[in-house]
């Protein structure tokens, strides 16, 4: 069964939380795991947190968080249309960040690389920066109680 949700809130911190509770509810029915469930909701806040903070600096803007679910697997993207991204292979380096000053330890696409089966950064300066992520839930096995 496939599931597919859009939804489009303010870049405002306050909106990170909703986002990792939404897409944990949207995965919820095909039974991740509790580790499965908070790498998703970790990457997902950290692309969130990145177009707030970096895309759009601050300033008024939308985050526009699209998610697909095809059998197990999730496929989420975040995308803000804020200032961009001058060189993403450079960005996505660990320990890089662009914003020292505050308290970036330049870790984010790192921990979303490492906890998503895949990772894709889409970025044109000046326009704005999709992340595009899948991750395949492993298969549920079945209890002791199940026939
Ligand atoms: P941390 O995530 O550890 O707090 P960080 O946000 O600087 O630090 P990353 O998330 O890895 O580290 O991002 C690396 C750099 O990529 C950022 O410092 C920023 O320059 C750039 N970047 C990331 N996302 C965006 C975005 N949505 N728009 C513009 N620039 C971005
Ligand atoms: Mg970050």
């Amino acid at each position: 069964m496939n599931n597919e949700i859009k939804l489009e809130f303010d870049a405002i911190s306050a909106n990170e939380s909703f986002a990792r509770v939404a897409v944990a509810a949207f995965v919820t029915p095909v039974n991740p795991t509790l580790e499965e469930i908070a790498d998703v909701k970790t990457a997902v806040s950290e692309a969130v947190t990145n177009a707030i903070i970096h895309g759009y600096d601050g300033k008024r803007g939308k985050v526009f968080l699209h998610c697909i679910l095809r059998e197990r697997t999730i496929h989420i993207e975040v995308k803000d249309t804020g200032k961009g991204i001058d060189d993403v292979d450079k960005a996505m380096e660990p320990l890089f960040t662009t914003r020292p000053e505050l308290d970036r330890s330049g870790m984010g696409f790192s921990f979303m690389e490492a906890f998503m089966d895949d990772l894709q950064v889409l970025s044109a300066p000046g326009a704005g920066t999709c992340v595009v992520m899948d991750k395949r839930f492993a298969d549920v096995s079945s209890g002791p109680y199940e026939e």
